[in-house]
């Protein structure tokens, strides 16, 4: 479970004054449990493409299928996480991470027993009663991740999730990750404008660019990791 399917996605933004081509003609396949990294300029389409996965925004053209379903709006099928945390301030740890399962209406002791399941996982034990303005900036991104983990979702959409940490924090982040990816067998999406940190953590790298005009394109390749 959790595989993508992407067949002639075009999304174009229409403000009235201006039509931006976002994306245009994109089709390709992301296997359940795959890691693929996504990287390219900024303006490329990068977040346009993870928030149409997301279902937070609606393509102009073509379909995204999981598993097999064309999606409609977003699902916990699938669980973002964004470079800024966006973390409920009011909320504490405990809470920002039941939110979630709060929403599908789980039990408050099962909430909690999966919560502290994954703020341990992501080694926030002890911290379940802080806020976000007195954690660090590594800190907020676990708890966003263990916010994700908390309701299962087959797929991680992470949107330069790292990108506002420092290089030690982000390797160490980098590699609880790929820890989770892997004991979880989750597909993720990565969005990054690193290279290094795609090539890295992904086992497929799809490079969008910037062409004249509109044009973009999706270049895959296998990395060796064996
Ligand atoms: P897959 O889904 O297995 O990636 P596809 O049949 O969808 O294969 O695509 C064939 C090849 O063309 C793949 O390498 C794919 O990534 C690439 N491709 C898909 N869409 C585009 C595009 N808009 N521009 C350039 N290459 C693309
Ligand atoms: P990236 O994430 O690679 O930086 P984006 O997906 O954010 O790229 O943006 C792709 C293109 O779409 C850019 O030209 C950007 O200016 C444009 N764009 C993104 N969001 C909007 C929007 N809400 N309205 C109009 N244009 C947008």
């Amino acid at each position: 479970d959790g595989d993508i399917s992407i067949s002639n996605l075009e999304k174009v933004y229409d403000d009235g004054a201006e039509k931006t081509k976002a994306i245009e003609d994109l089709s390709f396949d992301i296997d359940s449990g795959e890691f693929v990294g996504v990287v390219g300029p900024s303006g490329c389409g990068k977040s346009s493409l993870l928030y149409l996965i997301a279902g937070f925004l609606e393509t102009t053209d073509g379909t995204i299928s999981v598993d097999g379903e064309p999606i409609d709006g977003p699902g916990t099928d699938r669980g973002v996480v964004f470079q800024d945390y966006a973390l409920f301030p009011w909320r504490t740890v405990m809470e920002n991470v039941t939110y979630g399962l709060e929403e599908q209406g789980v039990s408050k002791e099962e909430r909690r027993s999966t919560a502290q399941r994954y703020i341990d996982m992501m080694d926030l034990g002890g911290f379940e009663d802080r806020y976000p303005k007195e954690l660090s900036g590594g800190m907020k991104q676990r708890v966003a991740i263990a916010r994700t983990l908390a309701y299962d979702p087959k797929i991680l959409l992470m949107d330069e999730p790292f990108g506002a940490l420092d290089q030690p924090l982000r390797e160490s982040l980098q590699d609880q990750l790929l820890d989770i990816w892997r004991d979880l067998e989750k597909t993720v999406v990565f969005i990054t404008h690193d290279v290094e940190e795609a090539v890295y953590l992904s086992e497929r790298v799809m490079i969008m660019t910037r062409r004249p005009g509109t044009k973009k394109t999706v270049v895959p390749f296998d990395l060796d990791r064996s």
